[in-house]
Order: structure tokens, then C-alpha cells, then sequence
């Protein structure tokens, strides 16, 4: 009989292009040799072109999809990617602790503040965000806001390495062990620059920046990495190496789709 492998579990929107979201997620687990589980919060109606529309899932239903696979499967590290509307956040924040993921209890949770998508659509209400920070952030092993939710969620606009410093001080003042400030909106920035910050001391991640079309779901698969490297045992400066390198060269390997942008591609 095969082993049962390492188990990681996305609590995180659908999207109907197959690109981002729960989709991309899978993806990353799978090429990961990580099982992946899904408790869906929102199906979007979306390809390559946009989101044209969000149906959120009742916050009770997410709530049981994240308590019936932890107490039978069992999951080593979960994530958070679309979260829609501060109902759903508490709800995902209660299953938590029911079921001992995130801090205070022994499974790591990666919160991916997603907000909207690279088009500009919303997928969080606006509402959402004190949920965000003052529900969700407190029991994170480890947020990774891009620059526009920094923006969103501090009010700082990062547009230096310094500022990028100031941004992860401030985001650690809500309560997560951890805090990586991907630096990929700092265009004027000739390298990509993720930082992280565990209160006390930075780590930097230098990558190459790709001029590159199409980056749809780039986000995701790098959280999902890192819960995956957490689900296997990896340290978090492990598991943040592993996804940067994972990221560039699912980002060399993005493809074009429809008449719009395509996604990143999942690879080593
Ligand atoms: N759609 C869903 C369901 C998502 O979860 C996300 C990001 O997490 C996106 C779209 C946005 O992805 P991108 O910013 O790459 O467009």
C-alpha cells in the first residue's frame, strides 16, 4: 500500500478559467506531491478577460468543509485565498479553532490577503477588511499581502525598499507570526524583492523580474507552495525559499489563454 502523503488544505474562491483561485491551488499541491483539500468560499464566473461574477458560498457551508476534512483527514497546513465578505472570514476563523489550524494551534495557517483580481475586480467587500486584520491576521502563521493590499490593508503606499520595511512592521502590529511583503508591484525595481518579517529580523528573497504578460494566479501558487514546504515540515524560511524558486519558473512557464491573461504554470 502507497503511504499517505503530506496534506494541505485551501480555503479559497473558484475561478471558472481555471487560472487563480482553488484551481491554481490544486495545481501547486498536486506538483508539490502534496493530497489537496478545498473548502470553496465563492464561485467566480471568470476567464482570462475578468470576473463578471461572484456567488459566495453560505459562511455555515465553508465552515463544514474546513471542519469534516480536518477531522478526518487530517491537514498539515491550510491557506486562505478569497475570503468574500466578513461573514465568511469569521466563520473560516471559528473552523479554525475548532480544528487547531493557525496560531494556538499545531497546524500553520498561510493567509493570502486577496482582495481584488489583476484586473481590478473586487473579490473581497470593503467591509471585509477589519475582519481581515482583526479576526483573521491574530491566528496567521504568516500573511503575504502584494503592494496593493498593503496599500488596502495599512494605507501605505510602498514605493522603495525602505517603505517595503515600514509596510511589514506594520502589518506585524495586527498579530501574525509572520509577514512577506512581495515586492512584484515595485515596478521601477529592476529585481523582485519579497521580504520577510517575523517581528524582530527581515530575510530578503531577490528573484529575476520577468517581463511578463501573463501572471494570472502567480499569488496563489506562491502561498500554496510555501503551505505545501509547511505541510511537508519545512521552517518558514524554507518554505519561503522553496516558493520563490518555485514561483519564477511557474512565471517562465505561464501560457497564453483566451483573448486576455494567462496563467502562471505549476513547475519546479
Ligand atoms: N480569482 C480567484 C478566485 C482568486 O482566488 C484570485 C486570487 O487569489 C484571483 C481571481 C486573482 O488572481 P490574479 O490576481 O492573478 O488575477
Amino acid at each position: 500500500m502507497n503511504p499517505t502523503p503530506p496534506r494541505a488544505l485551501t480555503i479559497a474562491g473558484s475561478d471558472s478559467g481555471g487560472g487563480a483561485g482553488i484551481q491554481a491551488d490544486l495545481r501547486t499541491f498536486f506538483a508539490c506531491g502534496v493530497h489537496g483539500m478545498t473548502a470553496i468560499t465563492a464561485v467566480t464566473v471568470q476567464n482570462s478577460l475578468g470576473v463578471t461574477g461572484v456567488h459566495t458560498i453560505p459562511p455555515e457551508v465553508v465552515a463544514a468543509q474546513i471542519e469534516v476534512v480536518a477531522t478526518d483527514i487530517g491537514v498539515q497546513a491550510a491557506k486562505t485565498g478569497m475570503l468574500a465578505t466578513a461573514e465568511i472570514i469569521s466563520a473560516v476563523a471559528a473552523a479554525c479553532d475548532k480544528v487547531h489550524i493557525g496560531l494556538g494551534g499545531a497546524t500553520p495557517l498561510i493567509v493570502d490577503p486577496v482582495s481584488a483580481s489583476m484586473h481590478g475586480d473586487p473579490l473581497l467587500r470593503d467591509d471585509a477588511l477589519d475582519a481581515l486584520r482583526g479576526e483573521l491576521f491574530p491566528r496567521a502563521t504568516l500573511v503575504t499581502p502584494n503592494l496593493d493590499e498593503v496599500r488596502l490593508l495599512t494605507g501605505i503606499e510602498v514605493r522603495s525598499r525602505a517603505e517595503q520595511r515600514d509596510a511589514a512592521k506594520a502589518l506585524a502590529e495586527y498579530g501574525s507570526k509572520w509577514v512577506l511583503v512581495k515586492g512584484g508591484h515595485l515596478w521601477d525595481d529592476p529585481e523582485c524583492l519579497d521580504l520577510l518579517y517575523d517581528g524582530s529580523e527581515f530575510t530578503e528573497f531577490v528573484g529575476p523580474r520577468y517581463d511578463v504578460r501573463h501572471t494570472h494566479g502567480s499569488g496563489d501558487t506562491l502561498a500554496s507552495t510555501i503551505t505545501s514546504a509547511l505541510a511537508k515540515g519545512a521552517d518558514m524560511v524554507s518554505a519561503v525559499r522553496a516558493g520563490k524558486a518555485f514561483i519564477v519558473e511557474s512565471v517562465r512557464a505561464a501560457y497564453p489563454l483566451g483573448g486576455g491573461v494567462g496563467p502562471v504554470s505549476p513547475r519546479w
